[in-house]
């Protein structure tokens, strides 16, 4: 009987390419892709009350408050398509969300698996400065890798692309402020507890879904034979 249950929690700056590495696994491992950020983002769109009260944070780049975020991933936690394993985008994002969410993992016996991407400030201002995104499937472009699809918009939902109110210089440096102060420190955190890859997210996707994949099956792998042992 196999009632393994896996969270891949996605670790790294804004504009590592998180989302994009993070749809990818999801269509692979068939879990569920849990991103707070594009969550948010719906909130806001549709006026809920949640929405409400995370637009002034998102718009100044800044962190909206815990118990805000920590219900939406609860809840979204629920549902059947997280039964199996779910991917975590965007959360935690500061010690005490990971310490919450450690208690909740802990609680359902879920293994733990930390995807960290590395990316430089330098290579970030460049990319989220340039990044375009389909404001109906959330996917990004950005203009040097995709220059065709831009121009007639995304090319699976047909709708034109728009630049994330976000992704101003101002704001980019704030989300830089605020990843280097409060979400790096989980770094250290992950890499104490289960297992952890890093990758160098200054390559194109398909190089750094291939440089994830090589290190998850070493892993499972790696882990597979222990149980042998
Ligand atoms: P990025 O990683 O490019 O900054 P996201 O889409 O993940 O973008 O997040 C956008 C914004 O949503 C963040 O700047 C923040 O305001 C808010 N947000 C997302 N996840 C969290 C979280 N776990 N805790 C607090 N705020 C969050």
């Amino acid at each position: 009987m196999n009632d393994l249950k896996i969270a891949i929690i996605m670790l790294g700056p804004p504009g590592a390419g998180k989302g994009t590495q993070a749809r990818l696994l999801s269509s692979m491992l068939g879990f569920a892709h849990i991103s707070t950020g594009d969550m948010l983002r719906m909130a806001i769109k549709d006026g809920t009350e949640n929405g409400i009260r995370a637009k002034t944070f998102l718009e100044a780049g800044q962190l909206v408050p815990d118990e805000l975020v920590d219900a939406i991933v609860y809840e979204r936690l629920r549902h059947s398509d997280c039964r199996r394993g779910f991917i975590l985008d965007g959360y935690p994002r500061k010690l005490s969300q990971a310490d919450t969410l450690q208690r909740i993992l802990d609680q359902d016996n879920v293994q733990t698996i930390t995807v960290c991407i590395s990316v430089t400030d330098e290579v970030l201002f460049v990319r989220l400065g340039s990044r375009w995104m389909c404001p109906n499937c959330n996917r990004t472009f950005s203009e040097e890798l995709s220059s065709g699809t831009l121009k007639g918009g995304c090319d699976k939902c047909n709708v034109s692309l728009v630049h994330r109110a976000d992704d101003s210089t101002d704001v980019i440096a704030e989300r830089l402020k605020v990843y280097h102060e409060q979400t790096e420190p989980l770094i250290r955190y992950y890499q104490e507890r289960g297992t952890y890859i890093m990758v160098d997210g200054d390559q194109v996707p398909a190089k750094v879904f291939y440089a994830i994949h090589g290190a998850l099956e070493e892993r499972m792998n790696s882990g597979a034979a222990k149980k042998r042992e």
